[in-house]
C-alpha cells in the first residue's frame, strides 16, 4: 500500500475496532495525521482517561504507553512498536534508587513522569517538565532526589536555590547533546530570533534561551507570537510547525542531533500492523506495581500538578 492507502486503511481499521490512537508530538507528521489526540506524554495519558474507547494505541515510546495503562488500567493499551523505548527512562537501575531511599530516609524522591513504571513506583511524587519547579517547591523536604533526568533536575535546582536537589547520572541523550556554543552560533546565524528550549537540555544551554519549557509551552509560545524562533527540542515539533506556518521564520537547532530515533521507530505500516494484530505490544503491568506508580502520579495532583 502507498502512504495514502495506508492512512485510509488505518482510519477504517481504528474505527471498525474502536481504537483510540494517541501520538506524541515528536512523531512524524504522517503519524500525527492519523492520530485522534496529539500532545505531550502526560497530557495524552490524561486525555485517554476520558474517552469512550476501551482500546488505546500509543504512537510513542514504552513509558508513555505505561503511563496510559497506569491511569486507565481497565483499558487495553498497545504500544505501536515493541522496541520503542526511551534511554532516559530506562537507564536508571531501580535497585540504585531503592538503596538511596534506604540510606537517605529523610529525602523525598521526585520522578519525572517520563520514566518507567518501576521508577514511578519508587518515587514519592511525579512531576512533568512544566510542573517540576512548582511541585518540588511544595514538597516539604529540603533534600530531594530527582530522577531520572539530571538536566531537568539541574534546572529545578537553579529555579529553587532553597532546595538541595540530588541527582543520578541519567538524561535524555537527544536533548543532552545541545551545548551553549550551539545556541550562540544559532543566534549569530539568525539575528533577532528568540530561542525556545526544552529543560531536558543541559542547564548551561537552557540559561541562554529566551523561553524554557515543555513541548506544549514551546508550542504555546510559538502560536502566541509572531517572532522568529530557534527551536531547541526534538525536531518533530519543528516538522509539525513548518506545515502549520509555512511562512514563519522558524529554525530547527541541530536537526540531526535533535532527532529521537526511538520516537521515529513508529511508522504507518507499524501502526497498521498493531491495529491488525500483526505488530505492536500490549502493555501489561503487575497490579502492585501499577498502584504504586499511580500513587506517585496522584501525589503530583495533590501538590497541584495539572
Ligand atoms: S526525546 Fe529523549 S526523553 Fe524523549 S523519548 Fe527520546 S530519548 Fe526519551
Amino acid at each position: 500500500m502507498d502512504t495514502q492507502q495506508l492512512k485510509q486503511a488505518i482510519m477504517e481499521e481504528k474505527k471498525r475496532k474502536g481504537v483510540l490512537i494517541l501520538a506524541h508530538t515528536y512523531q512524524d507528521p504522517d503519524i500525527l495525521e492519523i492520530a485522534d489526540i496529539v500532545g505531550d506524554s502526560y497530557a495524552l495519558s490524561k486525555a485517554a482517561q476520558n474517552v469512550p474507547q476501551n482500546k488505546v494505541l500509543m504512537c510513542g515510546v514504552r513509558f508513555m504507553a505505561e503511563t496510559v495503562k497506569i491511569l486507565s488500567p481497565e483499558k487495553e493499551v498497545l504500544l505501536s512498536h515493541a522496541d520503542a523505548g526511551c534511554p532516559m527512562a530506562e537507564q536508571l537501575d531501580p535497585a540504585e534508587v531503592r538503596r538511596y531511599r534506604e540510606t537517605h530516609p529523610d529525602h523525598a524522591v521526585c520522578a519525572y513522569v517520563n520514566t518507567t513504571a518501576q521508577l514511578k513506583a519508587l518515587a514519592d511524587v511525579c512531576v512533568t517538565s512544566s510542573s517540576a519547579v512548582e511541585i518540588v517547591a511544595r514538597v516539604p523536604q529540603e533534600d530531594i532526589l530527582f530522577i531520572p533526568d539530571k538536566n531537568l533536575g539541574a534546572y529545578v535546582q537553579a529555579m529553587l536555590p532553597q532546595k538541595r536537589i540530588h541527582l543520578m547520572d541519567g538524561c535524555c541523550p537527544v536533548h543532552n547533546a545541545i551545548t551553549p556554543q550551539m545556541i550562540e552560533q544559532a543566534r549569530r546565524a539568525h539575528p533577532g530570533a528568540k530561542v525556545a528550549i526544552h529543560p531536558e537540555c543541559p542547564y548551561e544551554a537552557v540559561r541562554l534561551a529566551d523561553v524554557a519549557g515543555s513541548t506544549k509551552e514551546i508550542l504555546d509560545f510559538i502560536h502566541g507570537s509572531g517572532d522568529a524562533v530557534i527551536i531547541a527540542t526534538e525536531r518533530g515539533v519543528y516538522d509539525a510547525l513548518v506545515r502549520q506556518y509555512p511562512n514563519r521564520a522558524l529554525y530547527q537547532l541541530e536537526p540531526e542531533l535533535l532527532t529521537c530515533h526511538d520516537m521515529k521507530k513508529t511508522t504507518l505500516q507499524g501502526v497498521y500492523d498493531a491495529l491488525t494484530g500483526k505488530g505492536g505490544q500490549t502493555i501489561e503491568l503487575d497490579g502492585q506495581l501499577l498502584s504504586a506508580a499511580r500513587g506517585s502520579i496522584e501525589n503530583m495532583l495533590r501538590y497541584g500538578g495539572r
